[in-house]
């Protein structure tokens, strides 16, 4: 997908902190941190949101979500941690490529603002 910033970290074609990488999805340090510790999981194929995942491309998802349980563990997440999606505009989404946030480190307030 040109111009989507997320599939040209995914590519490489721009830099990032990667902490897992394969085939299929890439882990990598968000570039402005809310916690102590605060990743991102993207698909390398471009989606543009949670509201396009369908029994297509429903499988990346929960590939994703165990992806994300080993990196906790590897991070020593043991306490707890959050996994946040923002769809779209009034979901708080501002890079339209899918990806899952990770945020750990310190006690995270409920309900988010
Ligand atoms: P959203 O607001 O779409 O849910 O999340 C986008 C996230 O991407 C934000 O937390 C933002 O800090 C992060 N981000 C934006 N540009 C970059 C970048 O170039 N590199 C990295 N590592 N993170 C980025
Ligand atoms: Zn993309």
């Amino acid at each position: 997908m040109e111009n989507c910033l997320f599939c040209k970290i995914a590519a490489g074609e721009i830099p990032s902190n990667k902490i897992y990488e394969d085939d299929k999805v890439l882990a990598f340090y968000d570039i402005e941190p809310q916690a102590p510790v605060h990743f991102l999981v993207i698909p390398k194929e471009h989606i543009c949101c949670a509201d396009a995942i369908d029994s297509s491309n429903s499988a990346i998802v929960a590939y994703i979500f165990e992806v994300i349980a080993k990196i906790a563990k590897e991070l020593k997440l043991e306490k707890g941690y959050r996994i946040v999606n923002n769809c779209g505009e009034e979901g708080g989404q501002t890079v339209k490529h899918l990806h899952f946030h990770v945020l750990g480190g310190r006690l995270l307030a409920w309900p988010p603002g």
